[in-house]
């Protein structure tokens, strides 16, 4: 019989595991474990108890926190090997999206990631998983075993106090890794918390120069609102901040108002402002994909439209 083996660094996460795992056992003819690497205390085994495992693989010599996700992923693909794993489950924690693709990787194997569900079939392992920030769901059927899946924990609950797993120590050789993390520096930082915020001018592509955006941090002074943009605009022409960058891959915002300058509403850059109140988009572009999602679209020229508005508001507000 072959294994559904499991791994996280924090046992309450491979717990959770370990009940996914043992609701597919049956379907796949497999049992379950788990791989502990590092010391072991009770309440770690305890842990695993929860999760209702019977089995525990020991590895002592590797720690996660001091050798990294190489040695990690390493130590996971040579137990998954040894006990011919017809799976292995990573938890989705930052630890865990780092070690499961390599340990894919050395099993010369598919990988599906971060994962919502599982489900067996007849024609292997069927996954689960959202994509372009949760907007789609992909359905991922393996074509090879072992099947190497990552799942995002808190979906399921192991069910408290099992009886005490066997522990299995193993003894493995894992050679040195082949990046070294030599220093991790802090981000330059705007300081400011988007994701809070009630009132968003954003900025794009729209502007043609770093100077031009002054029209629109005019316009959010007199407003009093914080300034966010479309990722080229942190990104790759770097004129504002990373954490100004609005989207799928930045920030997810939910201002009462969301003012899009010069944004063509691509879908990762929708996704990190669905759940805004008010959308207003100011394009020259009528069929730009913002101006169908936005609640007010303005056809026009922000050179020309931003600084009357900056005007009437001024007028209007009386600063
Ligand atoms: C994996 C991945 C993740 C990504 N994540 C993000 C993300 O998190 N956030 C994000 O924003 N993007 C993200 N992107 C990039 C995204 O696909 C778009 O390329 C990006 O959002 C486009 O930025 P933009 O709207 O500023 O530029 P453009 O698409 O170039 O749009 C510029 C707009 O300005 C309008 N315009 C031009 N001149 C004027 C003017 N004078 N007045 C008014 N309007 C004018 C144009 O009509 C156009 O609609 C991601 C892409 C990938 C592949």
């Amino acid at each position: 019989m072959s294994t559904i083996l499991v791994y996280s660094e924090n046992p309450h996460a491979a717990a959770e595991m370990l009940v996914a795992a043992r609701q597919l056992a049956p379907s796949l003819n497999a049992s379950t474990a788990a791989l502990h690497l590092g010391s072991m205390s009770e309440q770690d085994l305890k842990a695993y108890a929860a999760g209702g495992a019977e089995l525990v693989y020991h590895v002592d010599g590797v720690d996660a926190e001091k050798h990294g996700p190489a040695c990690v992923a390493e130590a996971l693909a040579n137990v998954a090997r040894n006990v011919d794993a017809v799976m292995v489950l990573v938890a989705a924690t930052r630890l865990g999206r780092e070690v499961a693709p390599r340990t894919a990787q050395r099993l010369k194997t598919g990988y599906a990631a971060e994962c919502v569900q599982l489900e067996a079939s007849s024609d292997g392992l069927v996954a689960y998983r959202g994509v372009l920030g949760g907007t789609y769901q992909a359905k991922l059927l393996f074509k090879r075993k072992p099947y190497v899946v990552s799942l995002q924990t808190g979906r399921y609950q192991p069910e408290g106090s099992g009886s005490q797993p066997r522990v299995e120590k193993v003894s493995i050789e894992i050679t040195a890794p082949q990046l070294e993390l030599v220093e991790i520096a802090r981000a330059e930082s705007a300081g400011v918390d988007l994701e809070k915020a009630e009132l968003i001018v954003s900025v794009g592509r729209g502007f043609k120069k770093r100077e031009d955006l002054s029209m629109a941090e005019e316009l959010a002074k007199v407003i009093g609102a914080e300034l966010g943009c479309s990722r080229p605009i942190a990104g790759d022409l770097k004129w504002l901040p990373e954490d100004r960058h609005i989207g799928l891959s930045g920030k997810r915002v939910k201002p009462k108002l969301y003012l899009a300058l010069g944004i063509s509403g691509q879908v990762q850059h929708l996704v990190g402002i669905r759940d805004s109140k008010v959308v207003i988009a100011v394009n020259t572009d009528s069929n730009a994909p913002i101006m169908s999602e936005a609640d007010y679209a303005v056809v026009g020229d922000i050179y020309k439209v931003v600084p009357l508005l900056t005007e009437n508001l001024k007028k209007l507000l009386g600063r």
